[in-house]
């Protein structure tokens, strides 16, 4: 059976060409008679993939080397409590801009160990858009601020982002890679891996060298980042093999021409999307035009009645993984990287159709 188009917001779909180099080195290794699954994270076999990763991860995204690059255990949210452990104290601050559900959900975990300040939300509108940087209200004695530049679920996204004089710590899960940015306004960036990266498991931390060193004391070891910086992510056994299949997707990334040639591909891909869902009778958006994510596209039908059956046809055209989530209904579209312009065409006059069939 061939492969379909996986609209899934992640664990999301990955290159197939990556797929198939993996399918074919499974069970033998370069020749070397293993599965790379098998081999020990020591061996100087497996310390080249992992320095070859870090290589192209930071050649892709022009990070210098006043940072730090990490590979943990743990997804996205393992760093929710690590940053304020690692950077903020129980006496200390640190701002929030509250942008949606996993804004929310960095924000819950952070008052475990620190105090925080909301710096703006835009929750009264049920988060229609991104607060702008000008309106956050950072207090002078934060530690940092914490922001999620693509929410996932809401499908919003801050398009452009200034220095700030505190550190900017943001969760780029749902959007790493997709487009250019300047690592240099950030004090960290950090994410799961499984929607632009590679396989589940992985998560990824970018930081700024000099803010480590200054853990709360009760920081586990093991998320400690000044420890993980100083073991090149291998305090313990990494999730080798999804670190494995991360390297071959930042190839592919940069076989691809880099960041720069894969963000005008996914603008073109999200605006066909957007201009179609706002000319037809049929779908819409509500999110504010100048804060739509590229990479998570959400949409609701007028008539939600007709819900099940659009996700029933949909996936018998073989696009997959169109439900939104849970926690706001309707449909989303999850147009990663990884994600071919064709799919996206696809998906389009499958809801034309849709809408001619059933309007
Ligand atoms: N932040 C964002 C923006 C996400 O999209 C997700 C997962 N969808 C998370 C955090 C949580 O990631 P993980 O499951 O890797 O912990």
């Amino acid at each position: 059976m061939g492969r379909k188009f996986n609209f899934g917001a992640g664990p999301a779909t990955l290159p197939t060409s990556v797929l198939e180099e993996v399918k074919n080195e499974l069970l033998d290794w370069k020749g070397k008679g293993l599965s790379v699954m098998e081999i020990s994270h020591r061996s100087d076999d497996y310390t080249e993939i992992a320095h070859e990763a870090e290589k192209d991860f930071r050649k892709l995204l022009n990070i210098s080397e006043s940072y730090s690059v990490l590979f943990s255990h743990g997804g996205a949210t393992i760093h929710n409590a690590m940053i304020p452990l690692n950077f903020s104290s129980r006496e200390g601050e640190a701002s929030y801009v509250m942008s949606g559900h996993w804004a929310s959900a960095s924000m819950k975990e952070a008052k475990k160990y620190t105090n925080v300040n909301i710096a703006a939300s835009s929750e009264k509108t049920n988060f229609s858009f991104f607060p702008p940087q000008s309106s956050w209200e950072v207090t002078e004695k934060s530690d940092y601020i914490h922001i999620t530049p693509n929410e996932t679920i809401g499908g919003i996204s801050l398009k452009k982002i200034k220095k700030e004089l505190i550190p900017i710590i943001a969760d780029y899960s749902s959007s790493i890679l997709s487009e250019p940015i300047d690592i240099n306004l950030f004090g960290m960036l950090y994410g799961g891996a499984q929607k632009n990266i590679g396989p589940a498991g992985l998560g990824f931390a970018i930081i700024k060298k000099d803010l480590l060193g200054k853990a709360q004391e009760i920081t586990p070891t093991m998320l400690n980042y000044k420890v993980l910086t100083e073991s090149s992510s291998m305090f313990n056994t990494p999730p080798t093999f999804s670190w494995y299949v991360a390297g071959k997707v930042f190839k592919w990334l940069i076989a691809k021409g880099g960041v720069d040639s894969i963000g005008l591909i996914n603008q073109k891909k999200a605006m066909k999307l957007y201009n179609f869902i706002d000319n037809s009778n049929l779908y819409r958006n509500d999110i504010e035009k100048s804060s739509r994510s590229i990479m998570n596209v959400p949409f609701s039908l007028k008539n939600e009645d007709l819900n099940n059956k659009f996700l029933s046809d949909s996936a018998k055209h073989g696009l997959l993984e169109l439900k939104g989530h849970r926690s706001v209904g309707g449909m989303r579209a999850s147009i990663y990287n990884a994600m071919p312009e064709e799919g996206v065409e696809a998906l389009i006059e499958f809801m034309k159709l849709f809408e001619a069939e059933n309007l």
